[in-house]
Order: C-alpha cells, then structure tokens, then sequence
C-alpha cells in the first residue's frame, strides 16, 4: 500500500462516516415514511387499533435506533481520530506479552467496552420499548444470565478461531488465509449440524412435540413431500419473547424441526404446516447448501484480502500505533472492507428475499396458499411488521419481502 498513514487515516475516518450517512438517510426516509390507511388484504386480521399501535411501535423504534447508531458512530469515529486504538495497543504492552495474548486482550477490552456501552440501550429497548407493547418476557435475571452466556460463548468461540487464526499464521505464513478458510468452512459446517443439539439447548428448553393432530399433520406433510425429519421439537421461546419462529437445522437424515410454543398458541394446524412447508420449500430448493457454499466463497475472498494487510506497517500506525500489530491491523482491515461487505450484503439480501419468493411458491404448491398466506397475516401481526417500508429501506436491509409482496406473489402464483 502507497498511501502515508495520515491519508489512510483520513480514507478510514470518510468510509465510517459516509456509510454511517448512508444508513442515516435510508433510516430518516423510512422513518418519514410510515402509511397508516389499513390495505384491504389485512383488514380481517389487523384491527385498525392494533395497526396503529404497530405504527407507533416502529416509530418509536426507529427514533431509538437513531441514537444508538449515532452513539456507536461516534465511538468509533473518536477512537480513530484520537488514536484509540493504537493507544490501548500500547498500554496493554506493559502487561501482557506475547502476540495472541495481546491480540485476546485487545479484542477482549474492545469487546467488553462496547458491549457495556451499549448495555443500558439494550435494557431501555427490552424493559420500555419492548415491555410497553407486550412483547417483553424477559425478566432481568434472564437478561443478565443470557449476558453472561453470552460473553462465555463469545470468549471461547472467539479465543478459539483468533487462537486458531494467530497459529496458522506463525505456520502457514502468507497462504494462512486458504487454511484458516478451511478451519471456518469446517466450524461453520459443524455449528449448522449442532446447532439445536449444543447450542440452543444452553439458551432455551427443547421437549418433543407431544403426539396429536399437529403431529400427525406434520408427519403426513412430511412424508408425501419426502422430506426425512427425525425429530419435531417445541422450544420454550415465550420465556424471552412472544415474537413466534420455527425453522430447521442439521443435514442428510438428522433434520430437526423445532417450533416455538408461542407460535403452535396462536396458529391452526394447517398454517403451522403451511409455515413449515415454506421452510421445506428452502430445502427442497436447496437455499441452505447454496448459503453455505456463498458464506465459505465469501469468507475465503475475505480472508485473502486480510492476508494482505495484516502486516501492513502504514495500516497499524494509521490507527495510532508505535510498530506492526495484527490485531490492530484487524480493525483497520474491517473498516476497508466494509463498503465492499456492504455491497455484498445488499446483494445477498437481495438474494434471499428471492430465495423467500421461491420457498412461498414451493409451499403454495405442496401445501397450500391460503393457509401459507393466513399464517403469514398472523405473523405479520403478532410481531407488529410494517406494512409500507420504504423501497430504499428494504434493499438495503429486509432478508425477507415485505408482507403485502408476499401475499400478492401468492395470490398471482
Ligand atoms: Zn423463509
């Protein structure tokens, strides 16, 4: 890299501050543009009371949100322009020795602040927010408990793949990228086949469904749509949130299916199998090993770019260090790429609003798409989703279409 650390510093402080921007204005427009007429295709589900309080949810969402992000902005923003990052690189040097060591405590430190800074707007958005539209369950034990989960899983899962990170470089030297790639195609290979298994288990109760009408529906569904599922599991999510989900995880033949109690209280038989046939749709259109494949290309193209600037002596003293550090240059490299990673956000989005589309169409073929569409309504309304998000504000970030586009790419097939 030609470029003399000041005029780096000044390309790092403009890429934070026009993306900051960037999002800044998709957040106003959306928030300037909220509809509160009722659209015809709802009105059996929404009542008018209920759609208002919907607006004023996002509303009220949306303007917290604004702080939030204006506060972690300036964060960052000040810890570039002051050097911050170099300067905690510096202290830390008197107590700890060694390059792993240094590079867990970095991380460690940064972690922990920014997490603690945004601790008491988590709170506020739990216990107000949340808690004034009834969708609060959490108690604050559970809050403090899931934190500390939380920072257990984050510690080991990070310490593990940057200790993983910092020996293959010390072996593989400049090719570390293409094996450390592997270790996360591996890892990422591993949590998708343990996911319900190991992990959820530590945050959440999972029973077998017991045997019923919904068990015998889903059994037939699953069995004329071929679809190999070993077990059917309720998670206990009503003690967190009473916002309703169900999917599947796990490979080949160990498929599991988990629902939500929340979600089998409130839904007939046939939307819950209608709101299971759109998850086989993604299988059976293989979204899944697609995504996976697109995250391993993704994080390997990364990883090559990383491999270039981790020992980057410009980079490292852009940010206010005194020599070469590669966790400090870790930073550097994630505030470089992250208008190309916003660009292929976007794009897979994009990719899987389509993938949405397509998973829609299976159900409605398999199943039905009147209970798909009934179940999609309920949803809607359970979780207070808008109705007219701006057009800007879903490229940017919906994964999933809005509402009204599903219903109508139902109804016209
Ligand atoms: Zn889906």
């Amino acid at each position: 890299m030609s470029l003399s650390p000041s005029s780096l510093l000044i390309l790092l402080l403009s890429i934070t501050a026009v993306s900051y921007l960037i999002g800044l204005a998709i957040d106003l427009l959306e928030l300037s543009s909220t509809r509160t007429e009722l659209p015809p295709e709802v009105t059996a589900f929404y009542d008018p009371e209920k759609y208002a309080q919907s607006v004023r949810y996002h509303r009220e969402h949306g303007r917290f949100s604004l702080w939030t992000g204006a506060l972690g902005f300036v964060a960052s923003f000040l810890m570039l322009l002051t050097g911050g990052f170099g300067w905690l690189d510096h202290q830390l040097r008197y107590w700890v020795t060694g390059d792993l060591p240094l590079a867990l405590a970095f991380f460690g430190v940064l972690a922990l602040a920014s997490d603690l800074l945004g601790t008491p707007f988590q709170w506020y958005s739990t216990f107000v927010i949340e808690a004034r539209y009834g969708f609060n369950k959490t108690t604050a034990r559970t809050f403090w408990l899931d934190k500390f989960k939380g920072y257990a899983l984050g510690a080991l899962i990070g310490g593990a793949m940057m200790a993983a990170m910092w020996w293959l470089i010390a072996w593989a030297g400049d090719q570390f990228w293409i094996w450390f790639g592997l270790v996360a195609a591996g890892v990422m290979l591993v949590l998708q086949l343990v996911y319900t298994s190991w992990l959820l288990p530590l945050f959440n109760k999972l029973t077998p469904l017991a045997d019923g009408p919904l068990k015998t529906a889903i059994e037939a569904f699953a069995t004329r749509a071929q679809f190999p599922v070993q077990h059917i599991l309720v998670m206990d999510g009503s003690r967190r949130s009473s916002k309703a989900n169900a999917f599947f995880s796990g490979f080949g033949r160990s498929k599991k299916i988990v629902l939500y109690d929340t979600l089998i209280e409130k839904h007939t038989t046939d939307e819950l199998v209608a709101i299971l046939a759109h998850e086989v749709g993604h299988y059976k259109k293989r979204h899944i090993v697609s995504g996976y494949i697109l995250s391993v290309v993704q994080v390997f193209f990364m990883l090559f770019i990383l491999a270039q600037m981790l020992h980057s002596e410009t980079l490292s003293l852009a940010l206010g260090a005194g020599e070469v550090a590669m966790h400090v240059n870790l930073i550097a490299f994630a505030i470089l790429i992250s208008p190309l990673s916003g660009v292929l956000g976007i794009w897979m989005n994009a990719l899987s609003r389509r993938h949405e589309f397509e998973a829609d169409a299976w159900a409605r073929h398999h199943f039905s798409g009147a209970a798909l569409a009934s179940a999609l309504k309920r949803l809607s309304v359970e979780s207070l989703s808008e109705l007219y998000p701006h057009p800007a504000y879903v490229w940017l970030h919906y994964s999933h279409p809005p509402l009204l586009a599903r219903l109508q790419a139902l109804e016209e097939g």
